[in-house]
């Protein structure tokens, strides 16, 4: 037999990713805190604009995503919607940027704690990704541009970020995307930009500025994460560039439908969002009142601190042994946490009294 043929360089340095676990082997009634979902799932509205949709299944779905990117325009408040790209979840666009900006000798930059897809596709591409510190869990903007060479062609946040839940607020980042050199891409992921009160996700600072794009999803607050809806803006120019590479089948007929649906069912939003808040700080309070430490989060989970590794792991297997299944982040560098997803009150109450009876020991 003849070897199989070798990848492009890059490819074999990247780490397989892991989702969130769903299954604890022997519990059968299990809460999934572990991927950032929406605990109340798709708005029904979504889910019966699916079901029509199922019908077409035989016809190709439109390429141009025109009546799904008129709604998103709409909803936030008139944007250009020719400045709009739509995707296979946000992780699309993050493999479109590099692919489309990012090549052999060029450099990504994510910071210490980011997504670890932006490593993922910057290797795909063949570019060299680069880590930034962070200052308390926290994006440095000073790190950054200090981080930023000639090579940079992209640089990453999510913001709020994940695992952190932390936000950059508005003036640090007009800093970094007025700092950066000339010819890189700042890349906003606003995966969680719906859950922060008072921020646009950047939008503002795309609108303006070519060198601004920002990445959304339909994945966390509209609860479509299985249906793989995501979507960009910024400069025609880079939205030319993306529409160009993009498999112009690249969302199903179903998928279109669903988040065309989710996105102007402004109700059942306006209910997740409420919800999250209010469950989110009684888990902070929760957390607090037995002594684990956690940042104010401006997303839909909460990064809870432990003395140490051992001590997390511990946590994190009383935990699962209770049906309660929450991440261990050691892949991000933060083997002392567990990042926590927002449940609705019946999930944060098993969460809470999870928690109690691991601190009683
Ligand atoms: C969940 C998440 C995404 C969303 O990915 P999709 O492909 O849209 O499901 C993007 N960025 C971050 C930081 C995330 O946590």
């Amino acid at each position: 037999m003849s070897a199989a043929p070798a990848p492009q360089p890059g490819i074999m340095e990247i780490e397989l990713y892991q989702g969130g676990a769903s299954k604890v082997d022997g519990v059968t009634d299990v809460v999934k805190l572990s991927s950032n979902e929406n605990p109340h799932g798709p708005s029904p509205a979504a889910m019966a604009a699916a079901q029509a949709a199922v019908a077409e299944m035989n016809r190709y779905p439109n390429t141009d995503h025109a009546s799904l990117r008129a709604a998103i325009a709409d909803v936030h408040g008139g944007l250009d919607p020719d400045r709009i790209v739509c995707s296979v979840g946000s992780d699309e666009i993050i493999h479109l940027l590099c692919q489309c900006f990012a090549g052999p000798g060029d450099e990504v930059l994510h910071t210490h704690h980011g997504f670890l897809m932006y490593a993922i596709s910057a290797r795909a591409a063949g570019a060299a990704p680069v880590s930034a510190p962070e200052r308390d869990r926290r994006v440095d903007v000073d790190a950054l541009l200090d981080a930023a060479t000639e090579r940079t062609r992209l640089v990453f946040i999510a913001n709020p970020a994940n695992p952190t839940g932390t936000l950059l607020g508005g003036q640090d980042l007009v800093r970094l995307a007025d700092g950066l050199p000339e010819g890189c891409l700042l890349v906003l992921d606003g995966a969680y930009a719906e859950f922060a009160e008072e921020f646009d996700g950047g939008l503002t600072l795309a609108g303006t500025r070519a060198n601004v794009f920002v990445t959304r999803t339909f994945s966390k607050m509209y609860g479509l994460g299985g249906m793989r809806v995501g979507w960009g803006y910024g400069s025609r120019d880079v939205i030319d560039v993306l529409n160009r590479v993009r498999g112009p089948f690249n969302l199903s007929n179903i998928a279109l439908a669903a988040a065309e649906a989710a996105v102007r069912d402004r109700d059942f939003v306006e209910m997740c969002s409420a919800d999250n808040a209010a469950q989110r700080a009684r888990l902070r309070a929760g957390l607090a009142a037995l002594d684990i430490p956690s940042d104010p989060s401006e997303a839909n989970f909460v990064l809870a601190r432990f003395a140490d590794e051992a001590e997390a792991a511990d946590c994190d297997a009383f935990l699962k042994s209770r049906g309660v299944i929450v991440r261990h982040p050691r892949s991000y560098g933060l083997p002392h946490c567990l990042r926590m997803s927002v449940g609705d009150a019946a999930g944060t109450g098993r969460l809470l009294d999870a928690l109690v009876a691991w601190r009683a020991g």
